[in-house]
């Protein structure tokens, strides 16, 4: 049995004992959520106190990493929605460029590419990204570019070349500029290229070059000729034969007309086709047009022998145009066809509707047109071989009724033909407004 004063002291220990844990337990239900508590304003023994202090330590040590792992997530997670927006912006801007580009990494692989360039290239983005560009884009001046880029770093930041890009039997001249990244350390971090279609201005140049060579061609034989007979004139080669005068003399006119011809017929051209003379459009009556060609042309038919007749539609035709320009096409097309048709043949000027378009049609039962000529019919200087010998002409004529009736009136020239028995030039004009009027025709 226990003394008194042993269960006193007892009674007393377990009094303290349970106190002590209440004072801890109410410590411990603060130390969830306070950071700041001191476990030295609790009545508790120092051995609770230290332990106390070690919990409250470590828990403080468990929050504060706790917290700087939180805010390195947040960092992580700031910078990367940063660089998809980056990356979304950079998507964004190439997107709404009308040129072809395309993003390289510093291996050459394909980062990223605009519409423009999965068109030109037949590739999807989505499917293509990651691989090399050499493996994806079989173009090898293209490719050669961007690795110059990457492999030279000591050279220029930036390659231009032109650069002709072959898909299906098609040639694409685009101006190819290759560019190197620099990433914030001054290494290389890719390339962009941006490719830009030079294919119209190539045609252009082409064109240009050609029309200088072919005036330069088409001035050179007549000069000759103006020179030579000059010359022959000048050393008395005729002297005292007034015949062979005249006949060297004459030879220098034709000449000399037909170069001033050939500079009338490119002048209205170029002043047509270059917009200093503008077409000044109203409404007028097609069968006008016609009838004012057919009045101006008749003597040179009958001169010739030549039938010229009209079959009009008797509705009238409106169409929507510049009344010089359109009686300049109907001109050229009659005297080409009186041109170029022997005497006691006849040439037909028509109008008519077709499906809501007005119809303007110049027939002759001419030596017609080689099928091979067809689509050079048009051309700048181009004449046929086998008709040339019958009338003088700049083959200009044509070229100018195509400029003002497809680029200037929005309709449609086109040419039907048989050789020995003539040909059919038919001119396609919308209708004013789209309707007919009727009338007396
Ligand atoms: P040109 O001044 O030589 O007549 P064009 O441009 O008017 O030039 O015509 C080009 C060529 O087309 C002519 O040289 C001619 O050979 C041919 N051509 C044009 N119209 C006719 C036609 N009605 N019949 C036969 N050949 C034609």
């Amino acid at each position: 049995m226990l003394g008194l004063g042993a269960a006193a002291r007892i009674a007393i220990l377990l009094t303290q004992g349970a106190r002590e844990r209440l004072e801890f337990e109410r410590l411990a239900a603060s130390l969830g959520h306070l950071e700041n508590v001191n476990p030295d304003h609790f009545d508790l023994s120092d051995n609770w106190k230290r332990v106390a202090h070690r919990l409250i330590d470590w828990q403080n040590s468990l929050t504060r990493q706790l917290r700087e792992r939180q805010a390195g997530y947040q960092k992580l997670e700031l910078g990367q929605r940063l660089a998809e927006a980056a990356q979304r912006r950079a998507e964004a801007v190439i997107n709404s460029f009308s040129d072809a580009v395309v993003v390289t990494n510093s291996f050459g692989d394909l980062v990223l590419a605009n519409p423009e360039a999965e068109r030109l290239f037949q590739f999807s983005l989505d499917n293509a990204r990651g691989q090399p560009v050499r493996d994806l884009i079989r173009q090898e001046a293209f490719v050669g570019l961007i690795e110059k880029s990457l492999e030279h770093p000591d050279d220029a930041r930036r390659h231009t070349q032109e650069i002709a890009l072959e898909n299906h039997n098609k040639t694409r001249w685009c101006k190819v500029t290759a560019s190197r990244l620099l990433d914030a350390a001054g290494d290389t971090a890719g390339t962009v290229t941006v490719l830009r279609d030079i294919t119209s201005e190539k045609a252009t140049q082409a064109r240009s070059a050609e029309f200088v060579s072919a005036v330069s061609h088409e001035i050179k034989m007549p000069l000759a000729s103006v020179k030579a007979y000059a010359e022959m004139l000048a050393d008395g080669e005729a002297e005292g034969d007034p015949e062979t005068q005249q006949k060297f003399l004459s030879i220098i006119e034709t000449q000399t007309d037909r170069m001033a011809r050939m500079l009338d017929g490119m002048l209205d051209l170029a002043r047509i086709e270059s917009g200093v003379v503008r077409a000044e459009k109203k409404p007028i009556s097609l069968n006008e047009v016609i009838e004012g060609a057919v009045k101006l042309m008749q003597p040179t038919a009958a001169e010739k022998n030549i039938t010229l007749q009209t079959q009009l539609s008797s509705l009238y035709i409106a169409v929507e145009a510049d009344a010089d320009m359109l009686s300049r096409v109907a001109l050229n097309l009659v005297s080409n066809s009186i041109k170029y048709t022997d005497p006691g043949g006849c040439v037909v000027l028509r109008s008519r509707l077709l499906q809501e378009r007005a119809l303007l049609e110049v027939e002759d039962s001419g030596r017609g047109i080689p099928a091979e000529a067809m689509d050079k019919l048009f051309q700048k200087f181009y004449r046929v071989k086998e008709n040339a010998g019958m009338a003088h002409g700049s083959g200009l004529g044509l070229s100018l009724v195509k400029h003002i009736v497809e680029e200037l009136h929005a309709g449609r020239i086109s040419v039907e033909s048989e050789v020995g028995k003539g040909s059919v030039f038919r001119v396609e004009l919308p209708l004013k407004g789209g309707v007919v009027e009727s009338g007396d025709g």
